[in-house]
């Protein structure tokens, strides 16, 4: 199938995209590495009179470590994330989770911003910022706001973004020298979309870990921060009883793959091995 027609306007600065938000309203969509928009057009998914391409505003690129944070413009693409080396210092965890997304020639032209703007329950990103406890700077013609990751997401593709807004940033705490982190999933083929998979941080000192956090993605309709095994582990509770607690936690959906039953063992499988490669 091919894409119904649009109209195509390509933005320069932020100014720009607001004029042209403000101009066409619900009608426009932004696009940034298209990776999932042209997919999603083609299928006729969506069917936007306007495409605002924001993918050459130099205000959305770069990766920044500064004030104890690391800042990562919303164009910033899987790759170079994947190849920073302020990210694998400050951020090991999206290191760790950036192999994971599709494929080389994906990850060269998807954004962080684009893949937290989808909200795929699957996607690596979400859950990594949700585990982070990242921020998001969302900004629009009259200002700017920041929204927590825990509160970003909404749905299957539903986050709390309006249609007059662009995610123009994403901040995350740079490590601490105690910070250890995992990220583990598990796909029919490398390069798939997860069936289920974890992003876990914790801080460890004198072999015990303490503020386990412990985001899983391909859990619920949403990335799912585990709040009932997190305490069983800061409880100091062994790796099985931390793994028992997801039944509480997660509300894995079957697929055509998988049974609701088979991805909450899974991700019990997973944590047990998140757990390991922390303490390790
Ligand atoms: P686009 O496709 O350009 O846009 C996606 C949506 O986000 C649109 O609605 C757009 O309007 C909106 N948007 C984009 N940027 C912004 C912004 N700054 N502010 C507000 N809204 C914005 N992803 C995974 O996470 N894991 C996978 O395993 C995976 N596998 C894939 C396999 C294939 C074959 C393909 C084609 C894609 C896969 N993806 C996967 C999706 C990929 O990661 C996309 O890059 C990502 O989901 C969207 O980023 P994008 O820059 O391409 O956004």
């Amino acid at each position: 199938m091919k894409a119904p027609p649009f109209a195509y306007a390509r933005a320069r600065s932020l100014v720009e995209v607001f004029e042209l938000l403000d101009k066409h309203g619900a009608g426009a969509k932004l696009l940034a590495g298209g990776q999932s928009l042209l997919a999603a057009l083609n299928l006729r998914l969506s069917a936007p009179d306007i495409l605002i391409d924001i993918s050459r505003i130099p205000e959305l690129t770069g990766i920044k470590v500064a004030g104890g944070k690391v800042h990562i413009g919303a164009l910033t693409t899987h790759a170079e994330i994947e190849r920073s080396a302020d990210v694998a210092a400050h951020a090991p965890l999206l290191a760790q989770a950036a192999p994971h997304i599709a494929h080389a020639a994906i990850r060269n032209a998807g954004t962080l911003g684009g893949s937290i703007a989808t909200a795929d329950p699957a996607a690596e990103w979400p859950a990594c910022c949700v585990a982070l406890d990242a921020e998001f700077v969302v900004a629009a013609k009259t200002g700017s706001r920041r929204v927590k990751a825990r509160d970003f997401f909404k749905g299957v593709y539903a986050t709390v973004l309006r249609p007059n807004e662009v995610l123009t940033g994403i901040e995350f705490p740079a490590r601490s020298p105690a910070h250890v982190s995992a990220f583990l999933e598990l796909a029919l083929r490398r390069g798939d979309y997860a069936i289920v998979g974890v992003a876990a941080v914790a801080s460890k000192a004198n072999g015990a870990l303490t503020g386990v956090r412990l985001a899983y993605l391909g859990a619920d309709e949403t990335p799912v921060l585990a709040r009932g095994a997190m305490a069983a582990a800061e409880a100091g509770r062994p790796a099985a009883e931390v793994a028992a607690a997801l039944a509480a936690d997660l509300r894995p959906a079957p697929d055509l793959y998988s049974t609701a039953a088979t991805k909450l063992h899974l991700a019990r499988v997973l944590t047990g091995r998140a757990l390991a490669a922390l303490i390790s």
